[in-house]
């Protein structure tokens, strides 16, 4: 199967609390997620009950980019009896314990030639850690340094029921119609049991999604621009992604990488590699006038996907937003990163704020003033005071003359309202009113 398949409702559903943002992160919690394999699958098919999903299977070793597509790996059981027989490490309690992409194993070895294959958190002796080998063939085990204190000398019987064989990469994508440019949401779904690590990005990708169909639906031929889910692998996913997308990502205007969207910690942007882009001011606007805590971030290229988006060959403009951020918090790569970790409250602020966002994309333009020689008469245009009576009437008049003296082609709207300090929906009004008075055109260049 390579070609595209598709799953899920023809339309997406109404849009999510916090808290069942969260109950879809308990629900994908338990499957074991790698860059491939069964359980991206079965995530997709959680995801395509809330929304209609295109899914796409590309073979092992299709060449992308600089990459191929690696064999397919699956798992259905493992663990490690002491010698005693007692399961000391049991993949059936928790996907952590395996090293993801272990090849198979069936042995009996001593303690001190486990004991290499043995991964622990010593500082952080409670806890078992997450950990990969996609591109080295290897296997291992993930445990508490408590549990490997407690282990006994002795012969260890150690199995681990996985496959690693051709098969193909499994990566899904959403589509919300609107006009020929795009947005693109992009998060990754290759962990395991990590919620806010990976899980949290899903659900508020899913609640996003379901807010613009439901908007869709109002008014559908108004919407500036296609807005593109993509569900992926991390790295690998976004790779296989561009290589088979270079026209999509040539329409990308405006991108946001979600990740880490559930902690309690305050909102973290990091802008794209260009820095100054729209959706670098437009994010940066949304946390500013919201009065959030928050903190934004120069790019680097270290982190989520946003890598691959902004590798200089595409340097698409595309940021990432969290709350903590990536490998900043002792809970990360870590059994403390389970849905517990992750908070409805959190999920819906990282959902409203992308939703803000959002708005400032769609109704961000720049205007000319068509009449720029001296103030024009409102009055007389029944714009002065036309409001009368409103309390905003001063805001609005206020917006009306920022707008006449900043639309001079180099200015966006969303220019007016940082430079003013007046709402952005203020902003946008007075554009409006002007327009329709004659006395500002959309700017063209
Ligand atoms: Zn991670």
């Amino acid at each position: 199967m390579n070609g595209p398949s598709t799953a899920g409702p023809s339309t997406a559903g109404p849009s999510m609390t916090g808290k069942e943002m969260h109950e879809l992160v308990t629900r994908l919690y338990p499957l074991c997620r790698s860059i491939t394999g069964d359980g991206v699958r079965a995530t997709l098919d959680v995801i395509g009950e809330h929304l209609p999903l295109r899914v796409h299977e590309v073979p092992t070793g299709t060449p992308v980019l600089d990459w191929h597509v690696p064999r397919e790996w699956n798992i259905r059981d493992a663990y490690v009896r002491d010698p005693a027989g007692r399961k000391v490490i049991d993949f059936t309690a928790s996907n952590l314990h395996v090293v993801g992409y272990s090849v198979p194993v069936s042995a009996t070895m001593p303690l001190r030639e486990l004991r290499p294959r043995l991964h622990t958190l010593p500082a952080q002796p409670a806890l078992v850690p997450y950990r990969t080998s996609y591109w080295s063939e290897d296997w291992g085990f993930c445990l508490s340094q408590e549990t490997l204190d407690g282990l006994e000398e002795g012969d260890y019987e150690v199995v681990i029921d996985s496959t690693l064989a051709d098969g193909h990469l499994t990566y899904a994508e959403h589509v919300v119609p609107g006009g020929e440019e795009e947005v693109l949401i992009s998060c990754h779904v290759c962990h395991p049991s990590l919620a806010n690590d990976n899980l949290a990005g899903v659900a508020v990708a899913v609640e996003l999604a379901r807010r613009l169909g439901e908007a869709g639906r109002a008014g559908e031929a108004g919407r500036r621009y296609t807005y593109r889910f993509l569900f992926a692998p991390g790295t690998i996913g976004s790779i296989t992604w561009l290589a088979r997308n270079r026209q999509a990502a040539g329409r990308i205007r405006h991108g946001l990488v979600l990740a880490c969207a559930g902690d309690a910690g305050a909102l973290t942007y990091k802008r794209s590699r260009r820095g100054e882009a729209e959706i670098d001011r437009a994010v940066a606007y949304v946390l500013e006038s919201s009065g959030r805590p928050h903190r934004t971030l120069d790019f680097s290229p270290y982190g989520y996907d946003e890598r691959q988006y902004c590798s200089p060959g595409f340097n698409l403009p595309v940021g990432c937003l969290t709350r903590s951020t990536y490998a900043s918090y002792p809970e990360y790569h870590t059994s403390a990163d389970e849905p517990g970790f992750v908070l409805p409250e959190s999920l819906e602020d990282t959902a409203q704020t992308c939703w803000e966002v959002f708005q400032v994309l769609e109704a961000d333009r720049r205007y000319t003033n068509l009449s720029p020689y001296g103030e024009p008469q409102l009055g007389r245009r029944g714009l002065y005071g036309a409001l009368g009576g409103r309390s905003d009437t001063q805001q609005a008049q206020l917006a009306m003359l920022w707008v006449l003296n900043l639309s001079d082609g180099d200015h966006t709207l969303l220019d007016v309202a940082r430079r003013s300090g007046l709402p952005f929906a203020s902003v946008v009004a007075a554009a409006e009113s002007l327009r329709e008075a004659g006395l500002v055109a959309e700017w063209t260049g």
